[in-house]
C-alpha cells in the first residue's frame, strides 16, 4: 500500500519539492496547507486533489475559498487549521516544512495524534526539542529527517549500531561568506546574503546558511534527533555540498552519505523509508566535482554558530530563546532595519541577557519565544 501524506508548508521550497516527489511515487495527498500563497496553494489543489486546504494566514480564508468554491475540497484556516490537517486520522504521513516556531504546534498534534512525521521544520526540534522527543518516545512514531545533513546521518546509521557510534560530523556548505573577515561582513548587503552557492531555498534559511546560524540550530537538532552530546558532533566546512554529513563508529570507521546537493533526496528517503527508488534529480558525478575540500569553521566570526552551540550546551530555554531572537532579527534584516553584522550582535547578547529558566510545557515555550521576540524588537528599535 503507498503511504499517503499531508504537507504542511505546501508552497515553499520544501513543500513544492515533496510535492513533486509524491507526484513520481504516486503517494496520495490527503490534505495541502500554506502560510499565504493562495495562488500556488490552489493550483497544488487542483493538481493533487487533497480532502483538505489549509491556510494559515486567516485574512486569506475567503481569498482561498472563492478560487476554490468549485471543487469538493475542506478549507481550513490559522493555527487551527493546520493544527487539524496535522491529525487527520486517513494520512500516514504528516510532512512538516512550515517556517519557523509556528511549526512546533502542529508537530505536537500529529506526534499525539500518532501520526509518523518527516521533519523539515527544524526549529521544532530547536525550541521544544526536550518536549517533542519525549512525547515521540511515548507515542512511539516515527520522526523521518528531512534535512539533507540529518537524512545523510539517518542514513548512515542503517544496519549498524546506535550503541557503537562514537560521533557524527555535521557538513556545512560555508553559506555565501566563507573566509571572510568580520570585519569584512559589516559591508554585506541583503542581495549578498540571498545568494547562496549550492542551494535554493526560501529567504529565511539562506539568511541563516549566510550567518551559518542554519548550522547551528542543525546541531541542536542533531543533538536532539539522535541522542547525541554536543562533544559528540563535530561541524566541518565543506564547500561542494556533496558529502551531507557522516558517522564515524567506536572503529573510527567513517560512513558518508553523498549525493548532488538536491532536496529531493532526504524528501524521497523520509516519505519512501527504508525503499530506494530513482528520485527526480540528478546522479551524482563524482568525477564531475574533481575536488572536495573540508575546512573548519571560523566560530569567532560566525557568532551565530558559536552562540547556538553554546544555547545547546547550556540547556532549558536557551536553544529556544535564541532560536526566536534569531527569527526575529532575520525579519529585521529582511525588512532593512539592520544590517547582517548586527544579526549576530544581537543574537549572541541573548546568553547574556536572559538567566537560565527550563522548558517543561508548550506554554514554557511560547514564554521563552515571547521574551527573546520583545528583546529583539527593543533591540532593533535602539539602533
Ligand atoms: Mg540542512
Amino acid at each position: 500500500m503507498k503511504k499517503t501524506v499531508s504537507v504542511l508548508g505546501s508552497t515553499g521550497s520544501i513543500g513544492t519539492q515533496s510535492l513533486e516527489v509524491c507526484e513520481k511515487h504516486g503517494l496520495g495527498v490527503t490534505a495541502l496547507a500554506a502560510h499565504s500563497s493562495v495562488k500556488l496553494l490552489a493550483e497544488q489543489a487542483r493538481k493533487f486533489r487533497p480532502e483538505y486546504i489549509g491556510i494559515y494566514n486567516e485574512e486569506k480564508y475567503t481569498e482561498l475559498k472563492s478560487a476554490l468554491s468549485d471543487m469538493n475540497v475542506k478549507i481550513v484556516c490559522g493555527m487551527e487549521g493546520l493544527c487539524e490537517i496535522a491529525a487527520l486520522p486517513q494520512t500516514d504521513i504528516v510532512l512538516n516544512s512550515v517556517v519557523g516556531m509556528v511549526g512546533l504546534l502542529p508537530t505536537l498534534t500529529a506526534i499525539d495524534a500518532g501520526k509518523d512525521i518527516a521533519l523539515a521544520n527544524k526549529e521544532t526540534l530547536v525550541a521544544g526539542g526536550e518536549l517533542v522527543m519525549s512525547e515521540i518516545a511515548k507515542k512511539g512514531i516515527a520522526l523521518y529527517p528531512v534535512d539533507s545533513e540529518h537524512s545523510a546521518i539517518f542514513q548512515c546509521l542503517q544496519g549498524n549500531k546506535r550503541s557503537q557510534l562514537s560521533k557524527v560530523i555535521l557538513t556545512a556548505s560555508g553559506g555565501p561568506f566563507f573566509g571572510k573577515t568580520y570585519d569584512e561582513l559589516r559591508s554585506v548587503t541583503k542581495e549578498q546574503a540571498l545568494n547562496h552557492p549550492n542551494w535554493d531555498m526560501g529567504s529565511k534559511i539562506t539568511i541563516d546558511s549566510a550567518t551559518l546560524m542554519n548550522k547551528g540550530l542543525e546541531f541542536i537538532e542533531a543533538k536532539w534527533l539522535f541522542d547525541l552530546t554536543p562533544d559528540q558532533i563535530e561541524i566541518v566546512v565543506h564547500r561542494q555540498s556533496v558529502v551531507h554529513s557522516a558517522v564515524e563508529y567506536d572503529d573510527f570507521s567513517v560512513i558518508a552519505q553523498l549525493g548532488v546537493p538536491d532536496m529531493k533526496i532526504p524528501i524521497q528517503y523520509a516519505l519512501l523509508y527504508p525503499d530506494r527508488k530513482p528520485c527526480p534529480t540528478g546522479r551524482l558525478s563524482l568525477t564531475d566535482y574533481g575536488k572536495l575540500t573540508f575546512e573548519k569553521p571560523d566560530f569567532e566570526t560566525f557568532r551565530c554558530l558559536s552562540t547556538a552551540i553554546e544555547a545547546i550546551k547550556r540547556g532549558g530555554a536557551y536553544p529556544c530563546l535564541v532560536n526566536s531572537a534569531n527569527e526575529e532579527a532575520v525579519r529585521a534584516f529582511l525588512n532593512d532595519e539592520i544590517r547582517f553584522i548586527e544579526i549576530g550582535e544581537i543574537v549572541s547578547a541573548v546568553l547574556d541577557r536572559f538567566e537560565p529558566s527550563q522548558i517543561n510545557c508548550y506554554d514554557d515555550v511560547m514564554k521563552a519565544d515571547k521574551a527573546a521576540r520583545e528583546y529583539v524588537r527593543a533591540a532593533v528599535s535602539e539602533r
